[in-house]
């Protein structure tokens, strides 16, 4: 967890599967200009960048960081000081917890039942056995695998809100990581507005949350979508408000064995890291949580059964990138999306 202020340049240079575009740095702007104020965090297993305009704009950063490395604490299942940690060795019975911890297993839970369980915390073991924790990758043998789903009960999951206290199934692990970043950008960015900023835009690796409809000079927000084939460019360029910018794609973390390519994102069904027709989601919703569940849970489900959900449920837009070389942008980003490469084909579907 290390804290490094950084130019606007090299901020404009780092890369992440969204990346903020960062156009001018405060030399340059007028007198009349808002301060803008950078940092640069390393949490979360991913590079942090924070921007906030205006006179609070300082002690924002500190109170974004603050809550970031809080939550990452909280929600770090190998953390024996977490929540998640003490459900997981408490599973069997009625563990408290943090209001963190009740709020993000809350999103999550919504978002398990109606994506169908493509969302699925209590995924963390099957997790574990590919390595993806570790960092010692391995491809687990279908018996091993078929035993840990077969042990899972994320149906059996309860929460007590009372009592602030959460129920784990025995055979049962859960972990957040699908919805941690977006719970903790959402989080940072009511962290930012408590202390008086009006205009921030975070970016948590491939989670981008804006605060304000603007930036203080009037002009929108604007997040680039990361080319999951060339991820130095990008397929287009959004252009929104206040709103969460999450993406899921299988370029974002993956090993490869005997030529093989293995991605971090797990398919509930049958417990193999997804491949389907997709390279990555990008989802725009308000709410950081959901915006990040969603990414996930849409990319396991590929691109009609994602396209369906959308239709079935609303509340959200949507970027599909296909293995075939589209771009799907769902009505409500229309407007707002502009194209920027030469290598994919666009396609604006109707609702
Ligand atoms: P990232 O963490 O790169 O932003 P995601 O938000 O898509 O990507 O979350 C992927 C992480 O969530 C994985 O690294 C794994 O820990 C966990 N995970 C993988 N598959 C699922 C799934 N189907 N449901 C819930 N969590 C998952
Ligand atoms: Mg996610």
């Amino acid at each position: 967890m290390k804290r490094i202020k950084t130019s606007c340049k090299a901020l404009a240079l780092l890369g992440s599967s969204v990346v903020i575009m960062l156009t001018g740095c405060s030399a340059g702007e007028s007198p009349a200009a808002a301060e803008k104020h950078e940092a640069q965090v390393f949490a979360m297993d991913t590079v942090m960048l924070f921007t906030a305009y205006g006179e609070h704009g300082a002690e924002a950063l500190t109170a974004a960081e603050e809550v970031i490395y809080a939550l990452e604490a909280d929600l770090d299942p190998a953390n024996p000081g977490g929540s998640v940690y003490a459900a997981n060795a408490g599973a069997g019975q009625y563990v408290p917890v943090s209001e963190d911890c009740i709020n993000i297993m809350s999103t999550t839970m919504e978002q398990y039942r109606a994506t169908g369980g493509a969302l699925d915390p209590g995924l963390y073991a099957v997790v574990q056995a590919w390595g993806f924790i570790s960092g010692e990758y391995r491809v687990p043998a279908q018996t091993e695998l078929n035993g840990l789903l077969a042990e899972k009960n994320t149906e059996g999951l309860l929460i007590d809100e009372a009592r602030s206290a959460v129920y784990v199934p025995a055979g049962t692990a859960i972990s957040f990581g699908a919805v941690g970043k977006g719970y903790a950008a959402q989080k940072a960015v009511e962290a930012m507005a408590a202390a008086g900023v009006e205009s921030a835009i975070l970016s948590l690796g491939g989670n981008v949350q804006t605060l304000g409809a603007t930036k203080p000079d009037g002009s929108l927000w604007q997040v680039a979508v990361t080319d999951p084939r060339d991820t130095g460019a990008y397929v287009g360029i959004l252009t929104i408000g206040e709103a969460a910018v999450v993406t899921s794609g299988g370029y974002q973390r993956f090993f490869e064995q005997d030529g093989v390519t293995y991605i971090h994102i797990i398919d509930p069904a049958d417990g193999w890291p997804v491949d389907n027709d997709l390279l990555s989601v990008t989802v725009v919703t308000e709410d950081g949580a959901k915006a990040d569940a969603l990414s996930t849970a849409l990319f396991v489900m590929g691109a009609e059964g994602a396209l369906a959900h959308y239709r079935a449920e609303g509340g959200f837009e949507m970027v599909l990138i296909t293995q075939d070389g589209r771009v799907i942008v769902t009505p409500g980003l229309r407007d707002s999306f502009g194209e920027r490469s030469g290598e994919y084909s666009y396609e604006y579907p109707e609702k």
